[in-house]
């Protein structure tokens, strides 16, 4: 009998718990160690920032589908990974700490044989003093954070109908902050809200980030295909901008935000403020962070982790300049070099370079963004982990088979740019690959024919759609497995 342990229940762990249960009979134990008591989709979180969607449509409770597939939850945070187990103990083990009323504070050592750290970003508003809901802006990166954004949003449209004027700001809260599409979904969405009103006689939007040119998204741009010829996502994002009447700031890297005030430094190394009325600015992502130490009791965090806290997997994390990195630098199975039985999912896996051309200020300020690993690239690693681990379970040695590098694997963004079945728009992006392969795509670095780009009515059904099947996949309904990630 074989024990998994699933750290974190987002997109990632989600996925790979459900595919270790279905893969492996009852006699091995799946773990599932996630401090939150719901399962939330969080790209639907722009949904309930706009008040189109409320927490009910967004999340379910982890329990009840645990309890129905056999899956042993345990309301906790990952602390302190024993690879090695200890002097006492031979068999590794993971230290959590229960959040959950009644055993909150309580540990526990809870023994594996595989580990999957699937932990995802720590949200790090402390980065930049002032962000976040502690300080004066907001944030969709959560449910309960939308809620709160769309409640101060309607202050915003109630100030405008009674004749105030209001500036938005929307954007990035860090100088190497990461998931601009998120941020960029949520201006649009904006844009349309205050539009649908007839209040843009009021409304003030800006697009604030620190992508060298806009369309960057943290995957250094992309060339698509649009209406059957070749344009940049610089360009497709600025005439969508344009289009809905946003103006945008770029190359900025937020130091500090006021209860009025944000403060930038831009990549000449000038030190800039920006008056806002309502802000929604992505915080910087960190690791969860979890350490670990070995048999002998020494911290070995610095060996398992990267200095941001994510793991690391069988990536080149040899350091080059950003024009010498290659597609095979990246990781294909995320196990861990130093101990084979501990894999890393989704955010929660380090990668091995930025994948946007990092440009600094003359202050050293690295000004660019992180790359990101959407929902669609955690969902296929969390799937191809639990694959492997259950092929190792079953052949009694580890097995390698399923493999995902993000220079192999596409992904379809969908942005969309307002709600409703006939007045709701979206721009439709896809990439093949997500991480460029200037070796196979010596042109463009991708493949022209799989990677496109097109707004219209089609892309915001296909979201409501998308939205509707990764819930029924997630509630793990029959025939679940057959959604694809
Ligand atoms: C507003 C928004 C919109 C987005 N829209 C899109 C989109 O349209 N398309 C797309 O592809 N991607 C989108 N993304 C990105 C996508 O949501 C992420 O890529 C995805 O959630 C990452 O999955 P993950 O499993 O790595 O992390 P998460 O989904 O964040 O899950 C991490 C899990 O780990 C748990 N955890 C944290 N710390 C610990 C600990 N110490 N121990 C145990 N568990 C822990 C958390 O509670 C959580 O359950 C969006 C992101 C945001 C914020």
């Amino acid at each position: 009998m074989a024990k998994i342990v699933v750290l974190g229940a987002g997109i990632s762990g989600h996925t790979a718990a459900l595919t270790l249960r279905r893969a492996l009979n009852n006699s091995h134990e799946v773990i599932v160690v996630s401090p939150n008591r719901y399962y939330q989709w969080v790209p639907s979180n722009i949904w309930v920032g706009i008040g189109k969607m409320t927490r009910k449509n967004v999340i379910f409770e982890l329990s009840k589908v645990y309890k129905k597939q056999k899956i042993n939850f345990k309301r906790a945070l990952g602390k302190t990974i024993f690879p090695e187990g200890n002097a006492e103990n031979n068999k590794p083990y993971v230290l959590i700490e229960y959040v959950e009323e009644g055993k909150k504070g309580e540990t526990e050592k809870v023994e594996y044989d595989y580990l999957v750290n699937a932990t995802g970003p720590k949200l790090n508003f402390a980065a930049t003093p002032g962000l976040g809901l502690d300080g004066y802006t907001n944030s969709v990166c959560s449910f309960d954070h939308a809620e709160h954004a769309w409640d101060n949003l309607q202050k915003s449209l109630d100030k405008m109908s009674a004749g105030e004027k209001q500036r938005f700001v929307i954007g990035v809260g860090h100088p190497k902050a990461t998931c601009q599409g998120a941020a960029f979904e949520y201006a649009l969405n904006v844009a349309f809200e205050i539009n649908k009103r007839k209040l843009w006689d009021k409304a003030e939007i800006i697009w604030l980030t620190n992508e060298y040119e806009l369309g960057d998204f943290g995957m250094g741009g992309a060339f698509v295909k649009r209406g059957g010829y070749v344009t940049s996502t610089k360009i497709f994002t600025e005439s969508i901008l344009s289009e809905y009447g946003i103006s945008w700031i770029k190359r900025a890297g937020v130091t500090k935000v006021d209860q009025k005030t944000i403060h930038y430094e831009t990549l000449e190394g000038e030190q800039k403020t920006l008056d806002y009325d309502f802000a929604m600015l992505i915080p910087g992502f960190a690791g969860a962070g979890l350490n670990a130490f070995n048999k002998a009791g020494e911290d070995i965090t610095a060996k398992i982790f990267n200095p941001a806290g994510f793991m690391k997997v069988d990536a080149d994390y040899t350091a080059k300049p950003y024009e010498e990195w290659k597609a095979p630098d990246w990781p294909s199975t995320y196990q861990n070099p130093d101990y084979e039985n501990v894999f890393a999912a989704g955010i929660a896996f380090a990668p091995p370079h930025a994948i946007s051309k990092q440009f600094t200020n003359p202050n050293g300020m690295v000004i660019a963004p992180a790359p990101p690993r959407t929902g669609m690239p955690s969902g296929v690693i969390g799937k191809v982990i639990a694959q492997n681990i259950a092929l190792s379970i079953k052949k009694g040695e580890i097995t390698l088979k399923h493999r995902a590098s993000m220079t192999k694997m596409g992904a379809a963004c969908i942005v969309s740019a307002g709600y409703g079945l006939r007045k709701g728009s979206a721009a439709t992006l896809t990439v093949f690959p997500i991480v460029q392969d200037y070796e196979k795509y010596p042109t463009w670095g991708r493949n022209i024919n799989y990677t496109i780009g097109e707004p219209g009515l089609a892309g915001h059904w296909l979201k409501l759609i998308l939205h509707i099947a990764f819930m029924y996949k997630a509630k793990a309904k029959p025939f679940w497995f057959m959604i694809p990630e």
